[in-house]
């Protein structure tokens, strides 16, 4: 039995069901293209890393900041 997951296929509005493996799949019989949703997945899934990533560069980056602001407050501070 096929289960089926909410949405629709985004080329042919048909439903969408678990494939075996869990590959979302078009139910369409007409669909240009079935598999499309499960790259739609992926592709989200990589752009979600890639963020992931950037955010952890983005972090470091202000920790540095935030370290650096306080050493240039203690130097300022030794110089009163
Ligand atoms: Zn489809």
């Amino acid at each position: 039995m096929s289960t089926f997951v909410k949405g629709r296929c985004p080329l042919c509005h048909s439903g969408v069901f678990v494939a075996s493996g869990g590959w979302l799949t078009c139910s369409g019989s007409d669909c240009p293209d079935p598999t499309f949703v499960s790259e739609i997945f992926a592709k989200y899934e990589e752009s979600n890393k890639n963020l992931g990533e950037q955010l952890s560069a983005l972090r470091a980056a202000l920790a540095i900041y935030d370290y650096i602001t306080a050493l240039l407050d203690s130097l300022a501070d030794k110089g009163e």
